[in-house]
């Protein structure tokens, strides 16, 4: 399906010379047992929005072709049990309202109306969304099929492909049964086999199989004397999903007991089968949908379909250009093939004709991942990702599998301090310190959580004090050789700082969109050190590899070798002057400047710059070090009141000085004038810098909306993100991020409203967990505004 997807977009925008190559007969990998259901939710705004699309498309699909993908728009209810639940479909109703999805938050009589099968009895409410439905998934397939061939697409079937090797010019040679291809561009859409198509090319792709059943009844009563269909019933309690098919129903379900398939390797004559059933596995989840739907229980089983379909950790595709690998890329991990489907065949085309997609993509990238990602990581992940499809994720959560897996020398020394871990990109991080005596766990919410009074402490000591974080978190890439400053001058879209001084970077796509926020320090003329956020290594290195030159730049990503820690606050300076044989005053060493110095026993690479927006310096050594370095800061820091401090407060702290943050407000769905990074990009410098001519574009034309910060008056409950922002009744715009300022004790928010609606003092409601909380834009930072302290 997902092939035929593909093809059908690249014809579409116009790639006409497109083969799609099938070892059996189309449909013959996950697709053709599928149950057809399609719906919009997702937790990503824009995964969601591809969603909406893939639905939208089936019509004209129907129109160009002629043939029926037998749709079924019936409608899905989506129940809630506890008001945590109630909490979560609120959140996702309030995030559609901007991205104009016409769900609801229905009570249980009107569920009973929508659907007299279901038992509401412990049920508070529901979400409807008139958009869900189900279809037929070969006939689907087919329409696809049929209209990429309508538009010049040729499919070969029964014809594995058995090898694929890349040529000197950087095409493929694709092996088949029937002959050779040389292809310029290939796109893995093995589904079941990706894996295994991914392995001919050298590259393992983070995907998993697992089993999953699903039971058609016979038929029913209270469904035959029905006029209507009855919409779909997701019910997460149960872990269930249930729609009518014919006369009777069908339901599947998400059991905490699942089966990975396939784990060596999915053999390549699995054909149109189906694996053993096994309802003992699905035998609680069973008796639980017999008393939500009492019909059920009456009704015999006609059939029961077992088959396996694929994963990727986090359950969202792998979609574009495999990381390390020329014109290779990914299709695959679309584990809602019908829901997803369109809008991945959408995104890689766009990608490989156009050389981006039309909207950030990072939910599906498959550059998300790295290097951490081992086949048993993979398994352990999307078997929690399998267990928990119908759980409620909250915003402070941590998902607990395959963990930890990548740590640094600190990690002991802060389990030893009551650490509460984050991870990102496989590597854990400090997110706060729990009291002693605490358990270090922080309870997921949607609300203020029981870490609120240490967070406000841990940010206590560095705007008081001094406080000390890692320096891990940041993704770290070394740029050496004569051809350095002048290949960093045409990727980033800012200056390219003298040596010994540092600059901050946006980095630019060729339509000018926002693809990395760096820090650019020079630390010798033909030598630099840049940084930007842990998790986007794979996607940064990806770019930066593209578009390197052949000979004069040595690039290293040093992102887990280099690392140690900042130290921020009134008395950061003082600590250092005390480690240190070197000259730190402000004179020496001003904001913005990087040296390479003793520090201890340590040779280290000190920035002056902390996103904290305090007095700052961010210190790197070899990670051999770091302890070596931990334990020197801390004997000389102890009566300046130095205090670790995590995540959770360098988010706070940031919010005092209006900062960004990555895939937040920094992302390709925006550019640099729309988000206040204009004031980075060297607009007038000679390098033809990519992005140059749309930035100089934009800053001509102007933009249609403006990233604003709110001060909110919220309850206990904070703005997050994707919130709607709404003005005289109507939705203006959507919130970024947000967050306490436990500095300046205020809710605070970051969002886009309409240029003409951006201006001081702008009232605006913004929409938390279903409540219209008053908030006022403001424009002056909190803390530090005219930087001055900063820069003493
Ligand atoms: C029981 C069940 C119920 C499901 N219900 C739903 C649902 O309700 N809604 C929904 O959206 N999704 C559902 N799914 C998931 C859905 O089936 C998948 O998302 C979708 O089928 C993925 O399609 P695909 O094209 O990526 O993979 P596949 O269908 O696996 O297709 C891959 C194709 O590649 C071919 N191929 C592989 N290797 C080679 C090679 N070397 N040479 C040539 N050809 C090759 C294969 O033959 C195959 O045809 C369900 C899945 C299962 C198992």
């Amino acid at each position: 399906m997902v092939g035929c997807s593909v093809i059908y977009h690249l014809t579409k925008l116009g790639l006409t010379d497109v083969v799609l190559i099938e070892r059996s007969e189309l449909t013959s990998g996950s697709t053709w047992h599928a149950a057809g259901g399609f719906h919009t939710l997702n937790a990503d705004t824009n995964m969601a929005a591809l969603q909406g699309y893939t639905i939208r498309l089936y019509r004209e699909l129907e129109e160009i072709t002629g043939l029926s993908c037998s749709l079924h728009h019936v409608g899905g209810i989506t129940l809630a049990e506890s008001p945590e639940r109630l909490d979560f479909l609120k959140s996702a109703r309030a995030m559609h309202r901007h991205m104009g999805l016409d769900t609801e938050l229905i009570t249980p009589e009107e569920i009973r109306k929508l659907s007299p099968i279901t038992n509401t009895d412990g049920v508070l409410g529901a979400l409807y969304d008139p958009l869900d439905g189900h279809l037929d998934p070969s006939g689907t397939t087919h329409a696809y099929a049929r209209a990429a061939q309508m538009q010049g697409a040729e499919i070969v079937l029964r014809n594995r492909v058995l090898e694929t090797n890349q040529r000197a010019d950087g095409s493929w040679e694709v092996v088949t049964e029937k002959g050779t291809i040389v292809a310029e561009q290939l796109v893995n859409a093995a589904g079941l086999w990706a894996r295994e198509v991914g392995a001919m090319a050298g590259v393992y792709l983070p995907l998993h199989p697992m089993e999953h059943q699903y039971f058609a009844t016979a038929d029913i009563a209270e469904v035959v004397t029905r006029d209507e269909e009855l919409p779909h019933v997701m019910d997460p309690e149960g872990e269930s999903y249930l729609r009518q098919e014919g006369r009777g129903l069908v339901i599947g379900f998400y059991e905490q007991n699942c089966v990975p398939w396939a784990v060596d390797g999915t053999r390549w004559d699995f054909g149109h089968e189906l694996l053993d059933e096994n309802l003992d596995r699905i035998g609680d989840s069973m008796e639980f949908a017999f008393r939500r739907y009492p019909v059920l229980a009456e009704a015999g089983i006609k059939t029961i379909i077992n088959g396996p379909f694929t994963f990727a950790p986090d359950g969202n595709p792998l979609v574009g250009p495999v990381p390390g690998l020329r014109n290779y890329w990914s299709a695959c991990a679309v584990m809602a093939g019908f829901s997803q489907g369109g809008g991945v065949g959408l995104t890689l085309a766009e990608w490989m004709i156009e050389g981006e997609p039309s909207r950030d993509v990072f939910a599906m990238d498959v550059a998300r991942f790295g290097d951490y990602c081992t086949p048993s990581y993979t398994r352990l992940k999307v078997r929690e990702n399998y267990q928990r499809r119908f759980s409620v994720s909250y915003p402070n959560e941590e998902l607990p599998a395959a963990r930890p897996l990548d740590t640094t020398p600190a990690y002991a020394i802060w389990q030893g301090q009551n650490a509460v871990f984050g991870d990102m990109y496989g590597m854990e991080h400090v997110k706060y310190f729990a009291p002693a005596g605490e358990e270090p766990f922080e309870i997921p919410s949607f609300r203020r959580s029981n870490a609120f009074p240490t967070v406000a402490a841990e940010v206590d000591a560095v705007r008081t004090a001094v406080g000390l974080n890692e320096v891990h978190n940041f993704g770290k890439y070394e740029f050496a050789g004569p051809g350095a400053a002048a290949f960093l001058d045409r990727i980033m879209a800012g200056r390219i700082p003298p040596p010994g001084r540092l600059a901050l970077n946006p980095m630019l796509s060729p339509k000018g969109r926002i693809i990395g926020d760096f820090t650019v320090a020079r630390v010798e003329a033909e030598r630099f050190q840049v940084t930007a956020s842990y998790g986007a290594q794979a996607y940064h290195m990806r770019w930066f590899e593209r578009h390197l030159p052949a000979t004069g730049v040595a690039l290293e990503n040093v992102s887990k070798t280099r690392i140690g820690f900042q130290i921020a606050g009134p008395n950061a300076q003082e600590l250092l002057r005390r480690v240190t044989t070197a000259d730190v005053s402000t004179e020496a060493m001003p904001f913005l400047s990087v040296r390479q110095i003793d520090i201890g026993q340590c040779r280290a690479i000190v920035q002056r710059v902390s996103y904290t927006g305090d007095r700052g310096y961010e210190i790197y050594v070899p990670w051999q070090q770091q302890v070596a370095l931990y334990d020197v800061l801390t004997a000389a820091g102890h009566d300046l009141g130095l205090r670790p401090f995590g995540m959770r407060a360098m988010m706070s702290l940031r919010l005092d000085k209006s900062f960004g943050s990555w895939m937040r407000e920094y992302k390709p769905d925006y550019t640099p004038l729309e988000t206040g990074l204009e004031r980075f990009v060297a607009y007038d410098k000679q390098a033809e810098f990519i992005g140059k001519a749309a930035a100089l574009a934009e800053r001509q034309n102007g933009v249609a909306r403006k990233l604003c910060t709110f001060e909110v008056d919220a309850g206990d409950a904070d703005a997050v993100a994707w919130e709607p922002i709404w003005h005289r009744g109507e939705v203006v715009g959507y919130v970024t991020s947000g967050g306490y300022s436990h500095y300046a004790k205020k809710s605070i928010a970051y969002g886009f409203l309409p240029l003409e609606l951006a201006t001081e003092g702008r009232a605006v409601e913004i929409e938390i967990l279903g409540d219209m909380v008053p908030a006022r834009l403001y424009s002056r930072p909190l803390f530090d505004p005219d930087n001055e302290y900063l820069r003493g």
